[in-house]
């Protein structure tokens, strides 16, 4: 099984990796722990690559690309992968496509994880920290019994900067643009699989597996 596994931050895409990965013995594979291997390993790519961020510059295509390469050829891949955060544009699904043709092998489901707009406001914004142990809450998911006030040592909680409406809108705005095209390209292919990431995290889990047993063998 050859997966990809798509969804805007908040939509619960690690949870459910973890979940594949345990269920189905896949390698999870996300793009940077792929960079941080092929640098560790001081592969000549992940030399290159490191070159390249080193400099705060992007990491050009064909590197990244030749480092997927790399890493999906290697023995814990033989039976899948699922990858994560990887393609990032319609041209890297296309060179995507183009080395595992090589390997004489396709992907063979896309898996996005949709939440509504909404729900997915109300999960990024919702963190509160403790001011004085760092303790993380949620105020609808994970609340403290009193509000605003910490449970383990009384301090006093936090809304971060990054988790406030106004960013997390411009981030999930983002996101959504680089997506959709991506979106777009594996419909047209036939394997993009939707999987509503409204439900709790056992029925989201629950609808991935349906998908998968369903894949051809
Ligand atoms: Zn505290």
């Amino acid at each position: 099984m050859n997966l990809i596994l798509m969804g805007l931050p908040g939509a619960g895409k690690g949870t459910q990796a973890e979940r594949i990965v345990e269920k189905y013995g896949l390698p999870h594979i996300s793009t940077g722990d792929m960079f941080r291997a092929a640098i560790k390993e001081e592969t000549e790519l992940g030399k290159k690559a490191k070159s390249y961020m080193d400099a705060g510059e992007l990491v050009p295509d064909d590197v990244t690309i030749g480092i997927v390469r790399e890493r999906l050829g290697k023995a814990d891949c033989q039976k899948g992968f699922l990858l994560d955060g990887f393609p990032r544009t319609t041209a890297q699904a296309e060179a995507l496509d183009n080395l595992l043709a090589d390997m004489g092998r396709q992907i063979d489901a896309v898996l996005y994880i949709d939440v509504d707009r909404d729900s997915l406001l109300e999960r990024l914004t919702g963190r509160r920290i403790c001011s004085q142990c760092g303790a993380t809450y949620h105020i609808t998911l994970n609340p403290p019994k009193e509000e605003g006030v910490c449970d383990k040592c009384g301090g006093e909680l936090f809304q971060r900067d990054d988790d406030k409406i106004e960013t997390v809108k411009t981030r999930l705005e983002v996101n959504e643009k680089q997506q959709k095209p991506l979106l777009d390209f594996y419909n047209k292919k036939n394997c993009l699989q939707e999987i509503d990431g409204n439900q709790d995290i056992d029925d989201v889990f629950a609808s991935i597996e349906r998908v998968l047993g369903g894949l051809p063998a």
